[in-house]
């Protein structure tokens, strides 16, 4: 009958709207977690660590995170190795702005993530956060490569666990 039908056909749309939607989300997420293309952002001492990650020793492929990119409309992480000026802030935010979405930020390091031993200076700005949204803090003067591939399983679960580490920011 017509009221069977019809709760049938809401029952579907449910279905199609939220159960469909999530699944393949989950299956995006996993994959994005697993293939970060990072833009090149090095702009000081860290930045020679995070290079280091790409060697042999530390070889960053074996998560698939290698294809570093010259161009920040290929890349989906931007992870801030090193000193940034207030000067280059602007600089940071507009290659930022030119990452398509969605996209995610390392501050990598005490200078990136909060100024560092030069947050005294007129020309240093306390912590990229002042300019875009960071995903993960690393800290360190420089990091080890170990703890930048630590940080960035951090942001994988992130990722792939949007909702979760929703209900942890709200101490849940
Ligand atoms: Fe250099 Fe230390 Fe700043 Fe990294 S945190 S850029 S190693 S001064």
């Amino acid at each position: 009958d017509v009221a069977k039908e019809k709760e049938l056909r809401e029952a579907e749309l449910l279905v199609e709207k939220n159960v469909l939607v999530t699944t393949i989300d989950k299956v995006l997420n996993w994959a994005r977690g697993h293939s970060f293309w990072p833009v090149t952002f090095g702009l000081a001492c860290c930045a020679i660590e995070m290079m280091a990650t790409g060697d042999s020793r530390y070889d960053i492929s074996r998560f698939g995170w290698e294809v570093f990119r010259a161009s920040p409309r290929q890349a989906d992480l931007m992870i801030v190795a090193g000193t940034c000026t207030r000067k280059m802030a602007p600089l940071l935010r507009r290659i930022y702005d030119q990452m398509p979405e969605p996209k995610w930020v390392i501050a990598m390091g005490s200078c990136a993530s909060a100024g560092g031993p030069f947050i005294d200076s007129y020309a240093m700005l306390p912590g990229v956060d002042k300019v875009v949204p960071v995903d993960v803090y690393i800290p360190g003067c420089p990091p080890r490569p170990e703890s930048l591939l630590y940080g960035i399983l951090q942001l994988q679960q992130k990722v792939a666990n949007p909702a979760k580490v929703r209900l942890m920011q709200h101490g849940k």
